[in-house]
C-alpha cells in the first residue's frame, strides 16, 4: 500500500491534565513551521456522544467549532497553535461512535454478526482516525486520558493495530507522562512514570519518545533513568517543565532531542521558521509599560479552563496592544458596584441558566451608567439587552430561561422550547452577520460581512426594541434577513459591543480578534 499520511499518536500516563493537548498542538507547531501540512485530531473515551453537555466546572470549556461541534477544550489549543479550522471530523468520542454501531447494529447492517468492542469499536475508531487525517502529511491523535484506563483501551488497540495496517515506519507515538517532586526528600520520581510506560508496552506499544512533564525544572538524571528503564534513547526523552507561557513550548520542542526525531519521522529537513512564537513568548514575558485590568463576571470560579478561549483572546488582544493583562474574576453571584468601578474593563462571557445572572445584568447596567468599556459575549449580550431594557422603562425585562415574565425581551425560538436541556440542539456553528453600517461593530471588523461561531438557544426578542433603544442599546447586526439579532451596542459609551456570537473561538495568539483588541484598546489610551 502507498502510504501518504504520517501519524502521531499521542497517549498519556500517571495523570492526565499534563498537557497532552498543549504538547501534541506544539509537536504540530514545529512540524508545521517547517512546511508540512499538519493536521490533529482528540480521541476521547467518554462514553458523552460530544461534550456538550459537560459541566464546565469539571472539563473546563466547550469549544464550538465552525460546523458546530461542541468540543473539548484541547480542540481550542489545536485552533490557536495551528491556525487551522477543525471539524466535527477532529472530535472522536466513544459515545459518539457506540451510537453509530449500535444504530447501525437496530439497523441489521450487521448481518447476523456479533458486534463486539474488538473488532467493531476498534475499527469504527480506524475510520475515524484515517479519515480525520485525510490529506495531510502529518496527522496528529491525542488519546484522552491515560493509557491502562479501563474506558480507553479501545483506543490504545486502535492505535496499536493501526500502526501494524499502515507501517509502524509511519506511526510515531509520543507518550506523555508526569514524574512529580517529593518535597520532604527532594527529588523527582521517576517510579510512577516507568510503571506508566510498562503499561504502554504491555498493550503493545514501544513509544518512540517520551515526554516528562514535571513542576520545576529535572535534571538530566531523571531523562537518563526514564531512558533506561523505558527503553527509549536518551535523546527521545524531552523534560519538559512548567512553561512560564505554553506559547514556549514549540520553541522547547524545537531546541530539543525531539526535534531531528521529528525532522526523520515527517522527511521535511526545512528548518521551521519559528519567529512568530518567538514574537508571542516575547511580548508575554517582556514587562509592560501599562497594564490593564479586565473584569471577567465569571459563574464557574473554580476552573479556569472555563473561559480558557476568552482569556487567550484578551491577552492575544494585550500582547498586540503591547499593555500588560490582568484579568480579574468577578464572581457573578457576588459582584457589586464596587467590583465593576475597580477595573479598566468588562466582560461577561457566555452562560447557560439562572445561576449569577444578577450579577452579569448588573455589570452591563453599570457599564452603561459609567461609561465602562464591555465586551458581552453571548449571554453577555442577552443580559446587556435585559439591562437596557429595564434602563428604557420594562422593569421586569427578562430571558425565558430565567422567567415567565411576559416581557421577555430574550426569548425561546419556534422549535427551540422543550429542548433545554437536550444535546445538540442549540444553534451551534458558523453564522453570518450584517453589521450596520457606520456601527463600532463595522469600524472595528472594517467589515460589515461578518462570520462568527455560535452557541445558543435564546434569541433577542425585537418586539422590545424601543424600550432598548431607550435604555441605551441598538442593533448593530443581525443576521443577513433580519431577523436575528447578533450585535447590540451602545452609541453613547466608548466601548460597549455585545455579540450573540462567541468571537473568542475565532482569536488566535499572532493574529487579535477585533472584538477584543477593540475593547482592550478602548481601555489601553491614556486618558
Ligand atoms: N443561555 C443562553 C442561550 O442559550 C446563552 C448561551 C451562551 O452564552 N453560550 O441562548
Amino acid at each position: 500500500m502507498d502510504q501518504k499520511e504520517k501519524y502521531i499518536f499521542v497517549t498519556g500516563g500517571v495523570l492526565s491534565g499534563v498537557g497532552k493537548g498543549i504538547t501534541a498542538a506544539s509537536i504540530g507547531a514545529v512540524l508545521q513551521a517547517a512546511g508540512s501540512r499538519v493536521s490533529i485530531q482528540k480521541c476521547d473515551p467518554y462514553l458523552n456522544v460530544d461534550a456538550g453537555l459537560l459541566n464546565p466546572a469539571e472539563h473546563g470549556e466547550c469549544f464550538v467549532t465552525k460546523d458546530g461541534a461542541e468540543t473539548d477544550l484541547d480542540l481550542g489549543h489545536y485552533e490557536r497553535f495551528l491556525d487551522i479550522e477543525l471539524t466535527q471530523k477532529n472530535a472522536t468520542l466513544s459515545g459518539k461512535l457506540l451510537s453509530e454501531l449500535i444504530a447501525n447494529e437496530r439497523a441489521g447492517k450487521f448481518g447476523g454478526k456479533t458486534v463486539q468492542l474488538v473488532p467493531h469499536l476498534t475499527q469504527a475508531i480506524q475510520r475515524a482516525i484515517a479519515k480525520a487525517g485525510k490529506g495531510s502529511d502529518v496527522h496528529i491523535v491525542e488519546i484522552g486520558g491515560t493509557v491502562g484506563d479501563y474506558e480507553g483501551l479501545s483506543f490504545v488497540e486502535a492505535i496499536r493495530e493501526f500502526s501494524q495496517k499502515v507501517g509502524r515506519e509511519n506511526c510515531l507515538f509520543v507518550h506523555v507522562v508526569y514524574v512529580p517532586f517529593l518535597g520532604t526528600s527532594k527529588e523527582f520520581k521517576t517510579k510512577p512514570a516507568q510503571n506508566a510506560l510498562n503499561d504502554l508496552r504491555g498493550f503493545g506499544i514501544v513509544p518512540d519518545c517520551v515526554v516528562v512533564r514535571t513542576d520545576e525544572v529535572a535534571p538530566m538524571s531523571v531523562a537518563k533513568k526514564i531512558s533506561l528503564f523505558g527503553g527509549v534513547s536518551e535523546e527521545s526523552v524531552l523534560l519538559l517543565p512548567n512553561a512560564d507561557t505554553v506559547y514556549r513550548v514549540p520553541l522547547t520542542i524545537a531546541e530539543s532531542g525531539l526535534k531531528p526525531l521529528l525532522t526523520k519521522f515527517s522527511g521535511v529537513t526545512k528548518e521551521p521558521d519559528l519567529s512568530a512564537w518567538k514574537t508571542i513568548v516575547k511580548a508575554q514575558t517582556s514587562k509592560p509599560k501599562k497594564t490593564v485590568t479586565v473584569g471577567l463576571v465569571a459563574k464557574y470560579m473554580d476552573n479556569e479552563d472555563t473561559y480558557i478561549s476568552i482569556v487567550e483572546a484578551l491577552k492575544s488582544a494585550a500582547w498586540e496592544a503591547k499593555v500588560g493583562l490582568k484579568v480579574k474574576w468577578i464572581n457573578a453571584e457576588e459582584a457589586t458596584n464596587d467590583d465593576f468601578a475597580h477595573v479598566d474593563g468588562l466582560v461577561v462571557p457566555g452562560g447557560f441558566g439562572a445561576r449569577g445572572i444578577d450579577g452579569k445584568i448588573a455589570a452591563a447596567t453599570y457599564a452603561l451608567e459609567h461609561n465602562t468599556p464591555y465586551l458581552g459575549i453571548c449571554l453577555g449580550l442577552q443580559v446587556a439587552v435585559i439591562a437596557a431594557a429595564r434602563r428604557g422603562g420594562l422593569k421586569d425585562a427578562n430571558s425565558n430561561e430565567f422567567s415567565d415574565t411576559k416581557n421577555n425581551v430574550v426569548y425561546i425560538m419556534e422549535g427551540q422550547s422543550g429542548k433545554e436541556s437536550t444535546g445538540g440542539t442549540l444553534r451551534l456553528g458558523d453564522y453570518p452577520a450584517t453589521l450596520l453600517r457606520n456601527s463600532k461593530a463595522a469600524s472595528i471588523y472594517g467589515s460589515t460581512q461578518v462570520v462568527e461561531r455560535h452557541r445558543h438557544r435564546y434569541e433577542v426578542n425585537q418586539k422590545f426594541m424601543q424600550q432598548i433603544e431607550k435604555g441605551g442599546l441598538i442593533v448593530s447586526g443581525t443576521s443577513p434577513d433580519g431577523k436575528l439579532v447578533e450585535f447590540v451596542e451602545s452609541p453613547t459609551s466608548t466601548y460597549f459591543v455585545a455579540t450573540q456570537a462567541h468571537p473568542e473561538f475565532k482569536s488566535r495568539p499572532f493574529r487579535s480578534h477585533p472584538l477584543f483588541a477593540g475593547l482592550i484598546q478602548s481601555i489601553s489610551i491614556d486618558k
